[in-house]
């Protein structure tokens, strides 16, 4: 799931595992989930996006991001490769689209594991089942 910290999820005591990341983007936190599906049996995940996050478009942020390690003690050019680096790994664009690519990825990489892409809606605290091409029809 993704979720920033505005938010967090009430969710029963041993129920899931729940992996935090940015943006809902499991690239990132690979090994995480291989371990939770093979070694912890997992085999249904919610993949939970929400609206108005803050790896989306991350580009426009580049300045702010570097000035704000800067202001640290960063070095401004390790602070600009450090942006550059990592930055495709963790841009997602738009919310949306990035939870059913990701949502697709995943079942491609995962085919037994139940794969369902969700929406985080952050005005009325509410959670969307989102509509893909497997499960119309
Ligand atoms: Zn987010």
């Amino acid at each position: 799931m993704c979720m920033d910290n505005r938010k967090r999820l009430n969710i029963p005591e041993k129920f899931a595992y729940v992996i935090r990341t940015g943006a809902g983007n499991l690239r990132t936190s690979e090994f995480k989930v291989s371990y939770a599906i093979a070694v912890g049996g997992v085999r249904a995940i919610a993949l939970i996006g929400h609206n108005n996050c803050g790896m989306a478009n991350l580009k426009a942020k580049e300045q702010k991001f570097i000035d704000g390690l800067v202001e640290v003690g960063w070095d401004r050019k390790a602070a600009e490769d450090h942006f550059n680096h990592f930055a495709p790994m963790f841009e997602i664009g738009n919310e949306l689209d990035f939870v059913m690519s990701e949502v697709k990825r995943l079942r491609q990489r995962y085919p037994k594991v139940l794969v369902a892409p969700m929406m985080y809606k952050l005005e009325d605290n509410r959670l969307y089942l989102l509509k893909d091409d497997k499960s119309e029809g």
